[in-house]
This record gives structure tokens, C-alpha cells and sequence, in this order.
């Protein structure tokens, strides 16, 4: 092959991938040979030395020869074929269940037979299910120079394809070549002790003999590292890029209400906290000026952030601009519509309510109302920002639970609102601290403000998990909790994220709790109830029509009742720490001791153990990401697996933290020393997803 431009190259012309296979690599992002190099192995097997049968262990993926001692079909349920090998220091056996007569014929006792997989122990001793085996005199065939790079799959390709194909690609992959191009800085990679991009890779496909699997396994190995560094560098820029663009645009320029907000101050009932004042002061100070705020509060929950935003939105009507507030769920779009209600009205400011639910006529109403500007603060769900929902002068967007919505939404988001280059303030809120170094990748296009206080008077949540079999006790805790003219919560989870099935759980629950407890008035609320309903049961529990509210994970964000103190979740096994811990900020909002009780399914797994453990053990929200990031890692803990967004190629950010720090730094000295490689390297690694990336 013609090496002058082989990475550019479609898949198809290197030797064995035809147009078929060329498609299914399509499908996991695999287009030219460029590509191919950068499809690394998960992990390595040793096949370079055979093992003795007494030496190896349960869970071992070893090399392995003997003598085949026997050979059956055992006929269960279904059928499999059974052969034992020994090497004189011990037994294993192999054991098949798909299997055909001929491979049956071919494993005739007295044959030396080499085989590798991982060991396991069976009922009769040590086995191997499936493995890759020889039948040959001489045991060294299986025997391979160096370690076995194992690579992800997709469907209908197999790991000898990608071998295959990657041996005609790596002879070109060297420095000597120059067809890979190095776009580190020699300084910057001597300073970091990183080797070469193409020698790292070279490392990554065809591992040096003298390396060990338990050495290659440790991603903290420095080619990782190299190519870590880079990748990340890309998403750093790539999001400074996004921010500079966003920047360019004109933002309208909000004058203060200072009669107003004195008023609005007074008609409270409570001060705000030094925490909410410093950001109020940071928001508005980014309102005053034309350039586009892209604002990101976070705080933990019940910290007041709703309040603060409540500000800005003032800010922004007394200029003479439009507000939407955006929620992720109907519950807590509602909650807002009728807290930003009670705030405003006293002082003329039409608020507005928009949803999906709301069709027909009332919905071209309120159309109307938003088009020519006699709703001044509109808040809803999604619904808010569809393109037949048109502002006549949208000067500030509030978003809640930022992180709740997925990229598309805020691709939308991104252009609402905008005008020609003018385009308005946008305040995102998160209850979900997320740890300070994945806040500097995900967010680096964003200003954060964090609010790091609760408003006095609240008492620290008591946190205690029980297995389910103390169900009894616990529903006779409610009852004397319920005498006491105190409220609970019961919420039920389910591992689905189906709707129905969470519904139905639910359903059931509030059945049985209300045979059992028949003096207690117990309300149920989910995600399938009518905005109206749902509305109606929030409004007697707040109004203690309702001792106890179960509910669905839907009353996950925002809920408010000051009075329910104490919470149930059932199979909180199942749920992750940050979602537990937005559950359990419903309770602790009043002045008394309020308990949260995780009702668990034993056995616990290691993990499930680990985390309601650390939730007994701390309220706050930054630990807690961080304990989260170490046991879920970062994909799951950003919610964003599923979207594909920030899945890194390489970067492991439980294992890379130390260099997530440095990378604003190289970013910087990179800035300044060689400008011209920053758009090659977004180029190599995000062009794929570039269009997330101005998310
Ligand atoms: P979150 O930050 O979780 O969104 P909210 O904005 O819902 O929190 O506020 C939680 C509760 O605390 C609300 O009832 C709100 O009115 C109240 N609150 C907010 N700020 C203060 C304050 N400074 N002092 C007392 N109560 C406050
Ligand atoms: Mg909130």
C-alpha cells in the first residue's frame, strides 16, 4: 500500500475488510486507517508462556497444555461435550455446549491438546467453558511473542479481523515516517515525561515482549497518559472555542431595580444568606454588561437557589425583557410557576405557565400572551423552547437542573432566543455538585458560582439503612411519626426506568400502606397522574390534607414542604448516590431532626454496601459527587452515558484527575507556544462529535 496517505485511507482498502465489514465498522465510528489506529485494545491476554495445570487459579486467563485424559457427551437438560486434560500437575476440564461430532471425533484420549481461557471452578474442579484450544503434538503453537491486545467489538467482527488489519496499518505508525503527526510540543511532552504519539500507540496495539499483562492492564501507563493528554487537551479547547463564539454575540444589558428589589427583599420573610448575595452579585454583574452570560449555579439542595434566580428574572423584567424558566419535570416546573406567582404578583409581573400537557385553546393563548410580550416570565418544561413557542424580547433563560436535559435540548437551547447576534443571559442551576476537576472539562465554557451555605435553622438529615425484612418496623414508625401531626414521604423505586412499572409500584405500595395503616391519610403521586391531580395532591400535602406522600422518584427535584421530615426509599439499593441524595434533600427543611431511612434488598452488592454507607455518613454534596465519581465514573455520574457525550476515548477521569488539573495550564502554554496545533487537535479527536461540543 501506498504509505504516503495510508491513515486517510477508507477501511476497505487494507486486505480482508471488504465493503460488508467495512460497514459494521462504520457503525462504531471506524472510517479510514487513521481510525483503525485509534481503536485501542481494553485490555491484553498473556498468551507468551504456558502454565502448569497445579499453578493456576480460579479466574485466571491463561496458556495451558496437557494430555486429553477423557471425553464425554453428558446428556442433561441440554447436552455438552466434556474433555479432561492433565500435565501431570493437575486437571481441568473443558466443556462445551455448542459443539459439533466432528470436534467431538477430533479429541481422542492420549492427544496433546493447548488451550487458553480463563479458568473457573466447577463442581469438579478446575474448568474452562468454551475455550479456544489446538489438538497438535506440539504444545508451543498457541504460544504468541508478545501480549494479545483484545479490542472492543460490534457485531460480525472479530478480534483476529481487527489484528489482521491493524498489523498492515502499524508499520506505518513510527516517527521516522512522519505520517502521524506529532502535534504535542517536545517541551511540553519533556516536561510531562510523555512519549510520542506514534510510539505510544505502537505500545497500545503491539505490546513490547518485555511488557507483562499486569503491567499493560495499568492504565496509569504513561502511552495512556499521552494520548489522555491530548484527548483532553482537545475538549478543553474545543469548549474555549464554544465560549469565545458564544461571546461574540450581544446580550441585552439589564439595568438594576433597586426600589424593587428592596421590596421584593421585604416581602420574603427571610434573609437571604451571605452565599446567595455574593451570587446574585455575580449574576448581575454579568447582566449589566452586553456580552452573553453562560452562568452555571450550583449548590446543594435546599441551598435557595430557586430565590436567587427569582432575582435575575427581576433584573431582566425591569429592563423590559422576557424571562422563561425552564424545568425538568412537570412537578417542579409547576412548584416554580407558583412560587415565581406568589413573588411576582404583588408587583404587576405576568408569569406564565407552559407545558405539553396544556393543548388546544389555552395553549394558542398563552402563545399569544409570550408573542406579544404580555408574559414577562414564562415557566415551563422543554415545552418552553419548541420552535412554535416565539418571545418578543427573551432576555434571560433560567435553566433548572441543567444537567437534566439531554445534548438535543440544549442544542435547541443554544439558538433560542437568538436574534441576529443578539442572544440572551442564560442561568443554569444544578443540585448536583459534580466534582471540581470533571466541573473544569464538562463546564470550562461556563462561569461558576456556587452557593456553599443553607439557610440557618436547618438540622443535619439522620440517615439509617434498613434491610426490607424490617418493613414492619418501619410502617409502625410512620404511625407513631404520623401522631406526632407530622409528615412522611414513601417513595418507590424500581430498577427500569419504565414509567408504567414505577407507576404500578407505586400504586401498589400506597395500596397495601393504606390497609395498614387506616387512620393515616396517605396521598399518592406519580408521573402518570394529570398535571392537575399531581398539582392538587402536592397542594394538601403541603397543606397537611395528606400525613403520607408516596410517590415515584418523580418528587426528586424541588419538592418543598418544611413540615415532612421523615423519608422512606425503598430499594435504595438501586439508585445512585447522587439521586439518593437528591431525595433525601426533600426532607431536612424544617427546624426539627428529620430522618431518611434506605430500605434495602439484602445480599448487598460490595458497591451498594459502599454507598449507603458514605450517604450515612455525610450530607454534603461535594463529597459526595466525588465518592460518586469513584464508584460510578464519570459517564454515569454526568447522566450523559447514554448521549455519547463526554464518553472519552482514552481519559479515565477517576484515574487521570492529577492531569485533568494540569490541563488548563498545558492548554495555556500551548496558547502561547504553538497556537496552530490547537485545531488539529480537536480535530483528531472531536470531529466526530463536533457538533456536541458547542453544547
Ligand atoms: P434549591 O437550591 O434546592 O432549589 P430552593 O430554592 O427550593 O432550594 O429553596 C429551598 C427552600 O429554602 C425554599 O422553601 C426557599 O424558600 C427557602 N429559602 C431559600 N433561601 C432562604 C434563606 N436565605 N433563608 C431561609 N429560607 C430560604
Ligand atoms: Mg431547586
Amino acid at each position: 500500500m501506498d504509505a504516503v496517505d495510508i491513515f486517510s485511507q477508507p477501511v476497505e482498502t487494507l486486505i480482508g475488510i471488504g465493503p460488508q465489514i467495512a460497514k459494521r465498522l462504520n457503525k462504531i465510528g471506524i472510517f479510514n486507517c487513521h481510525d483503525l489506529l485509534f481503536h485501542l485494545p481494553v485490555r491484553y491476554e498473556d498468551r507468551t508462556r504456558l502454565h502448569a495445570l497445579g499453578s493456576v487459579e480460579d479466574g485466571d486467563s491463561v496458556l495451558v497444555t496437557g494430555s486429553i485424559i477423557l471425553t464425554d457427551i453428558l446428556v442433561r437438560k441440554r447436552s455438552m461435550l466434556l474433555c479432561r486434560i492433565s500435565d501431570g500437575t493437575g486437571f481441568l476440564t473443558l466443556r462445551f455446549f455448542h459443539f459439533s461430532s466432528q470436534q467431538h471425533q477430533q479429541l481422542i484420549v492420549g492427544k496433546q491438546l493447548s488451550c487458553f481461557g480463563e479458568v473457573r471452578m466447577g463442581y469438579d474442579g478446575l474448568e474452562m467453558v468454551h475455550p479456544e484450544y489446538r489438538v497438535a503434538r506440539d504444545p508451543t503453537l498457541m504460544i504468541e511473542p508478545c501480549l494479545t491486545p483484545i479490542y472492543p467489538l460490534t457485531e460480525g467482527v472479530s478480534q483476529s479481523l481487527l489484528r489482521k488489519a491493524l498489523k498492515q496499518v502499524l508499520p506505518f505508525c513510527d516517527d521516522t515516517h512522519g505520517l502521524l503527526k506529532e502535534w504535542l510540543p517536545m517541551s511540553i511532552r519533556k516536561q510531562l515525561m510523555l512519549p510520542t504519539l506514534a510510539g505510544s500507540l505502537k505500545t497500545l496495539h503491539a505490546p513490547d515482549p518485555t511488557l507483562t499483562s499486569s503491567t499493560m492492564m495499568a492504565r496509569a501507563r504513561p502511552e495512556f497518559k499521552r494520548l489522555a493528554t491530548e484527548e483532553l487537551l482537545a475538549h478543553h479547547f474545543s469548549r474555549m472555542q464554544a465560549r469565545n463564539n458564544v461571546r461574540l454575540a450581544t446580550a441585552p444589558v439589564f439595568s438594576e431595580p433597586l426600589e424593587m428589589s428592596k421590596r421584593f427583599t421585604k416581602s420574603l420573610g427571610f434573609s437571604l444568606t451571605r452565599a446567595q448575595h455574593r451570587v446574585i452579585k455575580e449574576i448581575t454583574d454579568d447582566c449589566k454588561v452586553a456580552i452573553p452570560m453562560m452562568r452555571l449555579v450550583q449548590g446543594d439542595v435546599g441551598c435557595g437557589k430557586t430565590i436567587v434566580s427569582a432575582y435575575s428574572a427581576l433584573w431582566a423584567v425591569y429592563s423590559g425583557y422576557q424571562v422563561g424558566v425552564m424545568a425538568p419535570t412537570e412537578l417542579l416546573a409547576e412548584q416554580h410557576f407558583s412560587n415565581f406567582k406568589q413573588w411576582f404578583e404583588p408587583f404587576d409581573i405576568q408569569v406564565c405557565f407552559l407545558s405539553s400537557k396544556i393543548k388546544g385553546q389555552a395553549r394558542l393563548d398563552k402563545l399569544v400572551d409570550i408573542k406579544t410580550g404580555s408574559a414577562q416570565v414564562i415557566v415551563g418544561t422543554h415545552a418552553l423552547f419548541q420552535v412554535n413557542v416565539e418571545f418578543k424580547r427573551l432576555g434571560l433563560i433560567v435553566i433548572d437542573e441543567q444537567h437534566r436535559f439531554g445534548v438535543n435540548q440544549r442544542l435547541v437551547l443554544k439558538n433560542k432566543g437568538q436574534v441576529g447576534d443578539f442572544k440572551p443571559h442564560q442561568l443554569m442551576m444544578s443540585a448536583t455538585p459534580i466534582p471540581r476537576t470533571l466541573a473544569m472539562l464538562r463546564y470550562s465554557d461556563l462561569d461558576i458560582s456556587v452557593i456553599d451555605e443553607l439557610p440557618p435553622g436547618r438540622t443535619p438529615i439522620i440517615t439509617r439503612a434498613l434491610p426490607a425484612q424490617k418493613r414492619a418496623q418501619i410502617i409502625s414508625r410512620i404511625m407513631g411519626w404520623v401522631k406526632q401531626r407530622k409528615q412522611a414521604y414513601w417513595v418507590c423505586t424500581l430498577i427500569e426506568e419504565s414509567d408504567i412499572l414505577q407507576c404500578e409500584a407505586a400504586e401498589k405500595t400506597w395500596a397495601t400502606l393504606k390497609t395498614l395503616l387506616p387512620e393515616v391519610k396517605i396521598g399518592l403521586v406519580h408521573g402518570r397522574l394529570k398535571a392537575a391531580e399531581k398539582m392538587q395532591i402536592m397542594a394538601d400535602f403541603k397543606q397537611h390534607k395528606i400525613d403520607l406522600l408516596v410517590a415515584t422518584t418523580v418528587i426528586e427535584v424541588g419538592v418543598d414542604v418544611a413540615n415532612a421530615g421523615l423519608m422512606v426509599i425503598e430499594n435504595s439499593e438501586r439508585l445512585g448516590l447522587s439521586q439518593l441524595h437528591q431525595l433525601r434533600g426533600r426532607v431536612g427543611r424544617g427546624k426539627e431532626e428529620s430522618f431518611c431511612i434506605l430500605m434495602y434488598q439484602s445480599p448487598l452488592s460490595k458497591v451498594a454496601r459502599e454507598r449507603l454507607r458514605i450517604l450515612r455518613e455525610t450530607t454534603d454534596g461535594f463529597i459526595l459527587a466525588d465518592k460518586d465519581l469513584e464508584l460510578r465514573g464519570a459517564g454515569d455520574v454526568l447522566g450523559t452515558r447514554q448521549t455519547g457525550e463526554m464518553a472519552f476515548k482514552v481519559a479515565d477521569l477517576s484515574l487521570h484527575q492529577e492531569l485533568i488539573d494540569q490541563v488548563p495550564a498545558i492548554a495555556e502554554m500551548i496558547n502561547k507556544e504553538a497556537p496552530e496545533v490547537i485545531e488539529p487537535i480537536i480535530d483528531r479527536w472531536l470531529s466526530a462529535v463536533g457538533q456536541y461540543a458547542e453544547v
